[in-house]
Order: C-alpha cells, then sequence, then structure tokens
C-alpha cells in the first residue's frame, strides 16, 4: 500500500496523526488560511484558524437568539375560531403532559439545552484566552466542545419546523412569529460557530505548541511507530498512556471492543425500528374519535394528497436513511474482517456519510413535538403523541452511537495486513 510522504520543507510543522486512519503526517502550520488533510484518507486534519475574535462574537448573539427564541411565540394558527400560539419550549412542555417526558427531554436537550452548553463553553474558554491567568473549567469545557457537537440539532428543529408548515397548512391558517425567525438565526449561527471551531489550534492557544516525540516520522501510522495521537488535541505520544499527556482525555489505539459494542448498539437500533413503525407516531382525536398515525401512513397520507416531495423528504428520513444506516455500519463492521483488496475511498466515504446523516433522521421526531404543541384544541382537535415517536428516536440514537462507536483505523489495519502478507507471497516466489 503506497503511502504519500509530505515534501520536506524548512517552515515550522506539527505531526499529527490521523483519527480515522492513524497515518502521521506533517501539517505546515504557518498557512492559516489552509484545510489541511490526511494525504491517505483525505480527513481534514486542521481547520483554517480564523479570526477569533468574531467566533465568541458569533457565539454570544447566537445565545441572545437562543434566549430571545424561548421567550416569544414560535407559531400561531386560528382554526374554527379559536387561537393558539406556540413557544419552543412549550412544544417539548405538550410532549411532557401527553406521557411522554422521555421525548420530551430529547428534544429539549438536542434543540436548547445542549447547544447552550456549547456556546457558553465557547465564550468562556475564549473569555479565558483574553486572560493574564486561565478562567476555571476552561480545560475541561474545551475537552467537551468535540463531544458534544453531534448532539446538537437546532437546524434540524429548523427544517422540521418548515416541513410541519406544509404538513399542517391544509388545516388551519399558520402564523410564523417572530420566535420562528430568532430560532432559525440562532440555528445558523450555531452552525457557523461549530465550522469555524478549530479544536487543536484551540488547545495551541490553551497549552502552547505540540511536543513532538523524539522518534516521530511522516508516512507511518502512528500504531507502527509505537506512538498514539490524541483524538481531541492532537498530541503525539509513546503507546501505554491511558490518558493523553496533554490535555488529560482517555487515549485508545483503537477503540477497546469496538466492533462488539458497534454490533450491540446496531441489535438495539434494529429491536427498536420495529415498535417505531409499528405503533402510532402521533394521535389525531377530533369530536370524540381517534385516529392514529404512523410513520409509513403518514407518507401514504402525503401521497394521496399529491405532495410528492414531503412523502419523500420523510420517507427518506425516517426509512431510507435509519435502515441505509444500519446496514451501511454492518458492511463497515464486516469490511474489518474482509480477506480482499477493498476500494478504501469508498470505504471511508460511506463511513463519512453514514456519520454525517444520521442525526437528519431526527426530523420526524421534532414535526411530532410542533404539531402536538400547536393541535390542542380540546373537543375540535387534539393530537398526542405516540409511543413510536419515542421508538424511532430511539432508532436515530443509537444508530448515531453506533456510528461514533465504529474506529475506521481497523479497516485500515485489515487492508495493511492483507498487503503485508501479499507482499511476503511475492518475495516467496
Ligand atoms: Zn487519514
Ligand atoms: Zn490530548
Amino acid at each position: 500500500m503506497s503511502v504519500l510522504t509530505p515534501e520536506p520543507n524548512d517552515q515550522p510543522h506539527l505531526l499529527l496523526a490521523c483519527s480515522e486512519c492513524d497515518l502521521v503526517s506533517a501539517v505546515v502550520c504557518d498557512q492559516d488560511d489552509q484545510w489541511h488533510a490526511c494525504p491517505r484518507c483525505h480527513h481534514p486534519l486542521l481547520r483554517p484558524a480564523r479570526s477569533d475574535q468574531a467566533t465568541p462574537a458569533l457565539a454570544f448573539t447566537a445565545l441572545i437568539l437562543l434566549l430571545l427564541s424561548l421567550a416569544f411565540p414560535y407559531l400561531g394558527f386560528e382554526k374554527s375560531g379559536v387561537e393558539r400560539t406556540v413557544t419552543v419550549a412549550g412544544a417539548a412542555n405538550e410532549l411532557a403532559l401527553h406521557q411522554h417526558p422521555l421525548l420530551s427531554a430529547i428534544v429539549l436537550a438536542t434543540i436548547v439545552v445542549i447547544p447552550a452548553l456549547y456556546l457558553i463553553a465557547v465564550c468562556w474558554i475564549h473569555l479565558s484566552l483574553m486572560q493574564a491567568w486561565r478562567l476555571p473549567g476552561a480545560l475541561f469545557l474545551a475537552r467537551w466542545l468535540p463531544r458534544l457537537q453531534p448532539w446538537m440539532m437546532a437546524d434540524v428543529f429548523a427544517i422540521a419546523a418548515l416541513v410541519s408548515l406544509i404538513k399542517i397548512i391544509g388545516m388551519a391558517h399558520i402564523q410564523l412569529l417572530s420566535a420562528f425567525w430568532t430560532f432559525a438565526g440562532y440555528a445558523l449561527l450555531l452552525l457557523v460557530t461549530v465550522t469555524r471551531m478549530n479544536t487543536i489550534a484551540l488547545w495551541q492557544r490553551l497549552l502552547g505548541t505540540l511536543r513532538q516525540p523524539a522518534r516521530s516520522r511522516p508516512g507511518l501510522t502512528a500504531l507502527k511507530q509505537r506512538l498514539i495521537g490524541c483524538a481531541w488535541c492532537g498530541q503525539l505520544q509513546p503507546l501505554g498512556h491511558h490518558h493523553c499527556q496533554r490535555c488529560n482525555s482517555a487515549l485508545h489505539d483503537r477503540h477497546p471492543f469496538s466492533l462488539q459494542r458497534v454490533w450491540a448498539l446496531l441489535v438495539t437500533a434494529l429491536l427498536c425500528c420495529f415498535p417505531a413503525h409499528l405503533y402510532p407516531i402521533m394521535v389525531t382525536s377530533s369530536l370524540g374519535q381517534s385516529d392514529p398515525a404512523t410513520i409509513i401512513g403518514g407518507v401514504l397520507l402525503f401521497v394521496d394528497h399529491g405532495d410528492w416531495p414531503i412523502a419523500l423528504i420523510i420517507f427518506a428520513a425516517s426509512v431510507l436513511i435509519p435502515f441505509g444506516k444500519i446496514l451501511a455500519i454492518g458492511w463497515l463492521c464486516l469490511a474489518t474482517r474482509r480477506r480482499r483488496v477493498l476500494d478504501m475511498a469508498g470505504q471511508m466515504k460511506l463511513y463519512r456519510i453514514t456519520e454525517w446523516v444520521g442525526r437528519w433522521s431526527m426530523i420526524d421526531v421534532f414535526v411530532v413535538a410542533i404539531i402536538v404543541g400547536l393541535f390542542q384544541l380540546g373537543n375540535i382537535l387534539t393530537i398526542t403523541p405516540g409511543f413510536g415517536g419515542l421508538a424511532f428516536s430511539g432508532v436515530v440514537i443509537f444508530t448515531m452511537l453506533a456510528a461514533h462507536q465504529f474506529d475506521p483505523r481497523l479497516i485500515w489495519d485489515q487492508q495493511q495486513r492483507l498487503a503485508h502478507v501479499g507482499q511476503r507471497m511475492e518475495e516467496l516466489k
């Protein structure tokens, strides 16, 4: 297997181990405006370090917009002379009032609590960087920032609001209220803040430049050099330590029992698929009559009304993506044992798509939260959440956990072993 070695140069450089394929690369560190990608698997090693004053300012503005979104009504509607408005927290509260406190907690955590903690942490760390001394908790928060990132879903909620509007536009007169716009602004600024964060550069500012172990060199995997790279701060260090000597995060040369954990999470996700599709996701009650609707039932209703685009979005988010994700992660687990040379660019593409796409399946859960929050009109029309929604959020969470637990370095290790065996066979001929 060929390994690209970076050109030698006189500029100061960092040695970083790729967290997806373990190859050690030299990154020239005075080219601040450039992305640096791993030469073997093209995983971004270092993001451009943009103006650091702008990042906390964006995070602070996003926090203010979040507070405004919580304080004012989000959507309003009028049906049969009855007017009603709903706030973001009110929608989550209605789920809790209808015997689904866990679903309510999941919605609030992913769209409000985790993003708020992330934004506060970004502001606190940057405030600490402006002081002559380090503020308490700055290192702890820096360790947690990248771990919180996958669980922030404000952008998914904003898209879910648009899907809900299309779903209910024929049932009532809908108004977009002030919090709708502030929430969209908050979701956008949160996204911009996340894309500007450069974890390795942040640790450099907090703790100074990375120290390179004496025997490290680019072009070989860290494991081959008896080294291990910290996935969070980038520090290369000798094997044998359980915690990073620089940032104190847990270190794994390969995630322990990675495949067993992934299979267990995939089976749990698959088991959740049954109640998610068999039980109703919401129940509509009007004038004494109850009408439960499953996920597939909702898709078919859109097809009946001729709303093909929205039927396709819900079908993709609720059926194709979760099942496709379970199959894709299962395939990647098997790839770590395959005894033939694989197209590694294809495997890595599959792994990254699987990681990126998972959270978008939460659209359906958020749509339920918004519709349940709005339609509480007593006997005229009341919509309550069904058990299917909670089971479906279980599918999304367990497949996301499985994707995060999977260690793609295991596929590279297997391919490297095969290449080594092939080389030995050639020599023996
Ligand atoms: Zn790589
Ligand atoms: Zn570290």
